[in-house]
């Protein structure tokens, strides 16, 4: 394959770019992608692979009807509590937009004003206080995309497939309604330079070795841990962060285990 598909993607954004008008943009000054292979680093989550289960709902956090069929799409139960689990599977609905978006007080990326910078407030409360923390380690952190409306996603998902197809695309773009940016309380976080953002390249450098460490000390954890994809649904994302509560991102961590199986083992 000539191109990676980070550079496809790189491409197309760019191109979205320039035909958006400004603040709907993403950002233009992400750098290349590192044609490097894969990542470096192990998840301190990684466990040894194992088959998949068959992802289920906590009781009163998705959906409440047992599915009709393994692979029928559920509306999540109640899309604005904090531990809902939103992938694949479980939907949020496509008017959804969380009730408490504020903007963190952080370094972003980019400059102009977006959706992308908001988060619910409690997610942004503790994204703040992660940023600070690692800033006293040495590690300069920044956001690159939180909160994403059901029709933001909806435009990314169908450009990616446009050019990469829907197979290869929804190994690393939501469909709309299924993606964690939706719920407000997921952020893409890279080093305050922008190199690497949601890039694979993000791998293995300082800033993901320090989120892998201590997001979960501050609520979040590393959602797409890397050789999990046959039960996430989605390649190893170190730079994606996803707001649980101190408590249950602590328990996560612990376990070892993906978020699909962490919710299924105490429901
Ligand atoms: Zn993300």
């Amino acid at each position: 394959m000539p191109f990676s598909t980070q550079q496809v993607r790189l491409t197309l954004l760019a191109l979205l770019s320039a035909a958006l008008v400004a603040g709907c943009t993403v950002d233009a000054r992400v750098p290349a992608p590192d044609p490097a292979d894969g990542p470096a680093v192990e998840s301190p989550a990684a466990v040894e692979p194992e088959p998949e289960p068959e992802p289920e709902p906590a009781t009163g956090k998705t959906g409440g009807a047992e599915p009709s069929g393994e692979d029928e799409v559920q509306l999540v139960a109640d899309p604005t509590a904090i531990d809902v689990l939103v992938n694949k599977r479980y939907a949020l609905p496509p008017d959804y937009v969380p009730p408490d978006l504020v903007e963190p007080n952080v370094r972003f990326i980019f400059d102009e004003w977006h959706e992308r910078r908001l988060m619910r407030a409690e997610a942004a409360a503790a994204l703040e206080e992660m940023f600070a923390a690692a800033e006293e380690d040495g590690i300069y952190l920044a956001g690159v995309s939180g909160y994403r409306s059901y029709e933001y996603q909806e435009m990314l998902y169908t450009s990616y497939v446009s050019t990469d197809g829907p197979e290869l695309a929804d190994r690393y773009s939501a469909r709309p309604g299924h993606s964690e940016h939706q719920t407000g309380l997921a952020m893409d976080v890279s080093g305050s330079t922008g190199e690497c953002a949601a890039e694979e390249c993000f791998a293995g450098t300082p800033e993901a070795e320090w989120l892998a460490a201590h997001a979960h000390e501050f609520g979040f954890i590393i959602r797409y841990p890397e050789g999990k994809e046959h039960i996430t649904g989605y390649m190893y994302e170190p730079w994606h962060v996803r707001y649980l509560g101190k408590d249950l991102a602590r328990a996560v961590y612990e376990s070892g285990l993906t978020y699909e199986e962490y919710v299924q083992r105490h429901r």
